[in-house]
């Protein structure tokens, strides 16, 4: 091995040591320890319909679901070990730049043509479930802008890669540096930048659940400038509130779809939220991202040697473009397992908050029903999919709670 190799080598165990470290020490693990253990049970809480239409909606749209990622991880997988997509861009010309940028454009379309039927098989399933508000023309104008800012995000990746490529020979060391930048960068932007492509958002309007919003906050002890409410409805039936990005950028985000939600349900929902923000959890996961984003670059540097083609060479477009869809489907069951965890941390913040169980398990049921949740996803489903513990889960976690805290 040459010595250079050693380097990225060295750099690539000590990345993936590194993350590994801080996702052991950071993760709660170990939440409500000695609380009386209560089993999640669907039955209890949910009428056999709802359980009935629960899993008719997930059989209807696992289909298309799994299809697409089939579709996505096949076609990343010809790109890693076979020549097609040189074989594809072969005919493109001018400098290398714009070949890249082109070979982005071409083969991201080539597979998003290919998943366009699925996505509209889902999209039909979602309407005949009563989920989604969309017409086709809205439909479509938001899948061409998320394939748009896709390209945008992979052409500035590819780019980077293949013109360090070109200029230096350990070009891991500005790539890895790169990519930590590019991740956090991205993360503390997206809530200005890139969430408007979608909605529009507004100051939660002056009154009294304002007022009991901001009062909260306060109780918690996390500076919320303010909450905004996102038009979902313009979309979706679905009901949700999010934090993102962080420092300047950082947000509390509800769903117009929420307003109409009992007063104190919403308040568990933002209390919630005010756990994401109290941890930072936006925060830290970016950085551990931004450490995944820069393990990713070695590692590519480290499996470059393997393929026919130098990264240099814009025909490698294909590759690069390859092991990227498969690191980020790869990582998603990693990110789901400590997503989970910090999701249940924030649910036992807004329970020691609020100190309500009652109202916490009728909100879980209605976000759960509304959004007709899987009550019991199978294995594949819960390691593929799941980034938040199921409503039965979060619902016995809520029992267990009280249990331990309220005599
Ligand atoms: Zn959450």
């Amino acid at each position: 091995m040459r010595r250079l190799d050693r380097q990225a080598g060295i750099a690539l165990v000590v990345l993936g040591a590194a993350i590994l470290a801080v996702v052991a020490f950071t993760t709660p693990w170990d939440l409500l320890r000695g609380a009386p253990s209560v089993p999640p049970d669907p039955a209890r809480d949910f009428t056999a319909a709802e359980i009935a239409r629960a899993r008719a909606f997930d059989a209807a749209t696992s289909v298309p679901a799994y299809l697409s990622l089939g579709l996505t991880v096949v076609f990343a997988g010809l790109l890693v070990a076979t020549p097609l997509g040189a074989r594809l861009l072969g005919r493109l010309r001018g400098p290398w730049w714009l070949r890249v940028v082109l070979g982005v454009v071409v083969l991201t379309a080539v597979v998003e043509l290919l998943r366009w039927p699925l996505g509209m098989w889902f999209e039909t399933e979602l309407r005949a479930f009563g989920l989604s508000t969309q017409n086709w023309g809205s439909w479509t104008g938001d899948r061409l802008k998320s394939i748009g800012v896709r390209v945008v995000l992979l052409s500035v990746m590819v780019l980077a890669i293949v013109g360090l490529a070109r200029r230096f020979k350990r070009w891991w060391v500005p790539a890895a540096a790169g990519a930590f930048v590019l991740t956090v960068g991205a993360s503390f932007i997206y809530p200005v930048v890139f969430e408007p492509l979608f909605n529009d958002f507004t100051p939660m309007p002056a009154g009294q659940p304002r007022t009991r919003l901001l009062g909260l906050a306060e109780r918690a002890d996390v500076p919320v400038e303010d909450v905004l409410v996102a038009d979902a409805s313009r979309r979706t039936t679905a009901l949700n509130a999010y934090v993102s990005g962080f420092g300047a950028t950082r947000r509390i985000v509800v769903y117009d779809t929420l307003l109409a939600a009992p007063e104190k349900e919403v308040e568990l929902i933002i209390a919630h939220e005010l756990g994401h923000a109290k941890y930072n959890d936006v925060l830290h996961g970016t950085l551990v991202g931004g450490l995944g984003a820069a393990f990713g670059a070695v590692l590519l540097f480290c499996v470059a040697p393997l393929w026919r083609r130098p990264l240099s060479d814009p025909l490698a477009v294909g590759a690069v473009m390859g092991f990227l869809s498969l690191a980020t489907v790869l990582s998603g069951p990693a990110q789901n397992v400590v997503s989970r965890h910090v999701e249940a941390r924030a649910d036992l913040h807004a329970l020691d908050l609020t100190r309500d169980p009652e109202t916490f398990i009728s909100m879980q049921k209605r976000l759960a029903i509304t959004n007709i949740s899987d009550l019991s996803p199978d294995v594949v489903e819960y390691v593929l999919y799941a980034s938040h513990p199921t409503a039965p889960q979060r619902i016995a976690m809520a029992r267990s709670w009280e249990l331990m805290n309220i005599p």
